[in-house]
């Protein structure tokens, strides 16, 4: 990582990227007070709503803006959308009704999504080396995974000392410098490297992730993730003030607690990773997820008692803590399932699949929560993370190995690729090696079919 951060013109645009997001996250968090400041109650169901327009902007304006990116003026645009943000953000804290807060989130979030597939579209360009390339690719997974979980914390640390509607000035400041960094940053102009559209590379992801065994296993983990998240984003300001009766620093408390939970397993993981493989993991992230979200449960049908404070806090940051240990190795496990010219394509799905997965479970905590409380609600998304963790059990096999012995069809396969392959009948032949999906290997391999052609 550190010769990565050695290119000057790819550290500009990385702190520009990451201070971006976490500006958009901490707006989020003030978004959820100044929810609760117009609609009370019902400030799940803004928030719901809310963040599933940021999903939905996300699920389709990213490919799109991918799709052209290389046809636009690159520096001019990312640094025009950092100061649409900043004028969104300031915007903010003179809303008084509800649906100009939706407003400003579509704006706000089109403004990010077009970031986002535009800024994947440079790295190459500045990144010529294809394992650097790799690396800011998971660097840059990181960062976005990091900003869910800790601009939370970091709102938390802020509101102790100033109250919301500062947080977002602050959060304009940054998106201010952010502009600032791009526009002293040198982006080449965009190169033919850039293999295949947006959406072409999206095709290529999505064909990668059905075909794999582990990403498919992935995909139920996302969901687990986002049946947890949508909690501690959608209902922590309504559980804190109408149910414990907290206040502004209540909320920001128990959202620190989950961030904090996070950072712990964050830190401690990399360690662990080295001897434990990252299906026990994440399985295990899953799990502990599980039985936060079965705590939060049984928490929301205790009518009183100061004790709740303190088991809140335990069950936040127990979310947090099963968050990080799925979404820590991620990237790894997403680097392991493709040639590296295929990466990117499969970054590019992850963070498609991953945001699909919180466009169910948002509307669910937000809505649901209004309508019929926190017990039905979190029993529906304790139920979908039940589901999610029995797809990934089932999905990803225990034994996983980097090699598998396999079978090509000697009409099909180019003469090269089998140099070193034995044979095994009149038309096909066998050999190991690292396994992904590629031209050359569309299917996973069935062991049972290999042993019957075999004996
Ligand atoms: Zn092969």
């Amino acid at each position: 990582m550190s010769t990565l951060f050695r290119h000057r013109d790819y550290l500009r645009l990385f702190t520009a990227q990451v201070s971006g997001l976490f500006g958009t996250g901490l707006t989020t968090v003030a978004l959820g007070l100044l929810a609760y400041e117009l609609a009370g109650s019902s400030a799940a169901a803004v928030l719901g709503t809310a963040l599933t327009i940021k999903m939905v902007v996300y699920v389709t304006v990213a490919p799109i803006v991918g799709a052209y990116a290389h046809r636009l003026p690159r520096r001019s645009f990312l640094t025009s959308l950092h100061l649409v943000r900043a004028a969104i953000v300031l915007a903010l804290p003179f809303v008084d009704q509800i649906w100009q807060i939706y407003v400003l989130i579509a704006i706000l979030q089109t403004a990010s999504a077009a970031y986002t597939p535009t800024y994947q579209a440079i790295i190459p360009d500045i990144l010529p080396d294809e394992r650097e390339y790799t690396r800011a690719l998971s660097a840059a997974q990181l960062a976005t995974t990091m900003e869910t979980l800790l601009s939370p914390m970091l709102a938390a640390a802020a509101l102790m000392l100033i109250s919301f509607h500062w947080l977002f000035v602050g959060t304009a400041i940054g998106f201010a410098i952010s502009a600032a960094l791009v526009l002293g940053t040198r982006i080449p102009a965009a190169g033919a490297a850039t293999a295949g559209s947006f959406r072409e590379r999206i095709t290529v992801g999505m064909r990668i992730f059905a075909a794999t065994p582990r990403l498919r296993g992935l995909l139920g983990l996302n969901l687990v993730v986002a049946a947890a998240g949508s909690v501690i984003m959608v209902n922590t300001v309504n559980y804190v003030r109408d149910i414990l009766g907290g206040t502004q620093s209540g909320v920001a408390m128990l959202l620190a607690a989950n961030g904090f939970g996070t950072m712990l397993v964050a830190l401690a993981l990399p360690r662990v990773l080295d001897r434990i493989d990252a299906r026990s993991v994440m399985l295990t992230g899953a799990a502990t997820l599980l039985l936060g979200l079965t705590a939060a449960l049984a928490l929301s049908t205790a009518d009183s008692g100061d004790w709740r404070r303190y088991a809140a806090l335990a069950i936040w940051s127990t979310i947090g803590a099963g968050t990080a240990a799925i979404l820590t190795p991620t990237g790894q496990i997403l680097r392991r399932s493709a040639r590296p010219t295929d990466r990117p394509a499969l970054f590019a799905a992850q963070f498609s699949l991953s945001h699909l997965a919180w466009l169910i479970t948002y509307p669910i905590a937000g809505w649901l929560t209004t309508t019929t409380g926190f017990t039905v609600t979190w029993l529906t998304l304790l139920t979908l993370a039940a589901t999610g963790l029995i797809l990934a059990l089932r999905l990803w096999p225990r034994h996983d190995p980097e090699q598998l012995t396999h079978l090509h069809e000697i009409t099909t396969t180019d003469p090269a690729l089998l140099l070193d392959a034995e044979r095994v009948d009149a038309t096909h032949y066998r050999h190991t090696h690292p396994y992904v999906i590629d031209p050359d290997h569309p299917r996973w391999p069935r062991p049972n079919r290999l042993l019957a052609t075999a004996a």
